[in-house]
């Protein structure tokens, strides 16, 4: 068997790849990330659509793990646009001199387990090896493109928007059609609408959503916030979504109507995610529920100057937060311009695309010149299958998920020893603001692999651990009112084929940090360690 390459090899140099490597350095293992772009970033690097940022806020949208790098550097914006994140993930990148163990342009076709480890082959069919695998791959960066017939024949350029074009695309004076009004098409459609002779709106689900209101953030913003950020991390730590702000307690249906449309006006003056934050029990009691959704029903009537289409843009047929809730600038607003029309491709489907647009169910035919997809992403387990990896006994873990993930605490699965996926399905992954659900999976996976290293045991979830989170995992879903939004990516709707498993860990992050302490605390009973190439028995 030829020599490792690393002790650990890591797939993916975004937030997660890129702090699991600071980190494993830092406790002397030899380390090396693969990554299929030529620079780091993951997501902030692949989607450079008009009007990409982030809906979390920037100052606590990043890193808490070095004070350092906390106090010396400057948020420009309250929420921070694609390229200034892009440059905060390059600037840590050499602040570590992390890219000397970064192989850009890799991308990872298959990783197989032997008794000693693991083979990592990429697309060029080079072979590494290495003891420990770790996935940083993201939870949303397989995109997903409709498989429409005709798309091929399309004259004009098409692109998703998780794999926009560097240089941009050109869409002045151009009819310009965009599929899809989840959180990235809300942000495209004002930026969009500005540049384009005409925009045509897809919408197949009508969506809430909920001001940004960004702004510059003032030098005396940045002070306040550098002074308080040993605050703001713990408050972050013990919240549910890994924001620095935790769930008002208030009773949404003790109040009168006056008191509870003055609580969601100012959340709404206020904007951004908190607005979910402003009554308490939002996301598990429909009553309370129905009060926000609509509170944001009646702004966008307001809104928007045509009764239908304000009533078309409506969302009635799920809760509002139960599918991921997006914030916008400007996006009812766009529909008051006589250059943006909105085409409900719910009433009639999307049926191919024609070497000049899109025809519809009904024959109806939208000209365009320019074709975007903001149709999301097979999330949370798409990009990890899009790695054939297999486990012990060649087992492909496709086969082993063929009915939808499992894992032992979204951290390991069984049949897989040594593998660990960072923010894997089973997490609370993408319910939580990503940074500290990631530097909490780092630091996990670290500590494991130090006692791993002393040891010299082989990690591998147990079945009955695996089947023991599983249940959590839906107990914790069916606490809430999640499952029942019937279009989510938390369940996997929006993949044709693939099985409707809630994907994420729904019982906060405060809790699951707890179930992970635990789990070390009593040395790992869910992950079986045991000496190496011993056959696991579970
Ligand atoms: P998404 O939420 O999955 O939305 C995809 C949209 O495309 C939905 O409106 C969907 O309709 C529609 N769609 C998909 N396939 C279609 C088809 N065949 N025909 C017509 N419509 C179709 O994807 P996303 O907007 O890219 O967002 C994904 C996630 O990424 C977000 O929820 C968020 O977690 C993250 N994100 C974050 C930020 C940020 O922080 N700034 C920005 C963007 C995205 P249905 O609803 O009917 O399925």
């Amino acid at each position: 068997m030829a020599a490792d390459d690393a002790d650990v090899l890591v797939i993916g140099a975004g937030f997660a790849g890129l702090y699991m490597l600071h980190r494993l350095r830092g406790l002397g293992f030899s380390a090396r990330v693969l990554e299929a772009a030529d620079g780091v970033g993951g997501t902030w690097y692949w989607n450079r659509y008009p009007g990409a940022r982030c809906d979390s806020e920037s100052y606590y949208y990043c890193y808490s793990f070095d004070p350092e790098l906390e106090q010396e550097w400057r948020w420009t914006e309250r929420y921070p646009r694609q390229p200034e994140i892009l440059a905060y993930l390059e600037h840590v990148a050499d602040r570590f001199d992390l890219r000397r163990d970064i192989d850009f342009g890799v991308r990872v076709a298959s990783a197989v387990r032997d008794d000693d480890g693991w083979s990592v082959t990429d697309t060029d069919g080079r072979v590494r090896r290495c003891r420990w695998l770790v996935t940083a791959v993201g939870c949303l960066s397989a995109a997903n493109v409709p498989d429409l017939p005709g798309l091929a024949d399309f004259t004009g350029p098409w692109h998703h928007t998780g794999r926009w074009p560097h240089d941009g695309v050109d869409v002045a004076g151009k009819r310009v059609g965009l599929v899809g009004t989840g959180s990235t098409g809300i942000q495209a459609v004002p930026v969009l609408a500005e540049a384009a002779a005409h925009l045509s709106v897809f919408q197949r689900t009508a969506n809430y959503s909920i001001p940004a209101r960004n702004a510059p953030v003032s030098e005396a913003e940045v002070a306040a916030t550098k002074a308080d950020y040993p605050e703001i991390r713990r408050v972050q730590r013990e919240s549910t979504n890994g924001h620095p702000f935790l769930v008002a307690d208030v009773d949404a249906l003790a109040l009168s109507d006056d008191e509870r449309d003055g609580v969601y006006q100012r959340a709404w003056d206020r904007g951004g995610l908190r607005f979910r934050a402003a009554v308490k029990d939002l996301l598990s009691d429909p009553a309370v529920n129905e009060t926000a959704s609509d509170f944001i029903r009646e702004k966008i009537h307001e809104t928007v100057a045509d009764p239908a289409t304000a009533e078309a843009l409506t969302p009635r047929d799920h809760y509002f937060a139960t599918k991921r809730p997006p914030i916008d600038t400007g996006y009812f607003e766009t529909y008051n311009r006589s250059d943006v029309s909105l085409v409900d491709v719910r009433a009639d489907p999307i049926a191919s695309v024609t070497p000049d647009g899109l025809r519809l169910a009904s024959g109806a035919e939208h000209e365009l010149d320019v074709l975007v997809f903001a149709t999301g992403f097979d999330a949370l387990t798409g990009p990890l299958l899009s790695i054939d990896v297999r486990g012990r006994d060649g087992v492909a873990l496709r086969d082993a998920w063929a009915e939808g993930p499992r894992t032992h605490l979204g951290l390991g699965v069984a049949g897989f020893p040594d593998l660990f996926t960072i923010t894997g399905p089973g997490s609370p992954s993408v319910l939580t603001n990503m940074p500290t659900a990631i530097e909490q999976h780092v630091d996990w996976i670290a500590d494991l692999l130090v006692r791993l290293r002393e040891t010299g045991e082989t990690a591998e979830p147990t079945r009955a651990a695996e089947d023991a989170w599983a249940a959590r995992v839906q107990e914790a879903a069916d606490a809430t009112l999640l499952p029942q939004a019937a279009s989510s990516w938390y369940l996997g709707a929006n993949v044709p084929g693939k099985p409707r498993v809630f994907l994420p860990f729904a019982g906060g992050m405060n809790h699951y940090r707890r179930a992970c302490d635990d789990e070390a605390a009593a040395g790992y009973p869910g992950f079986g360690l045991r000496p190496r190439a011993c056959v696991s028995v579970s």
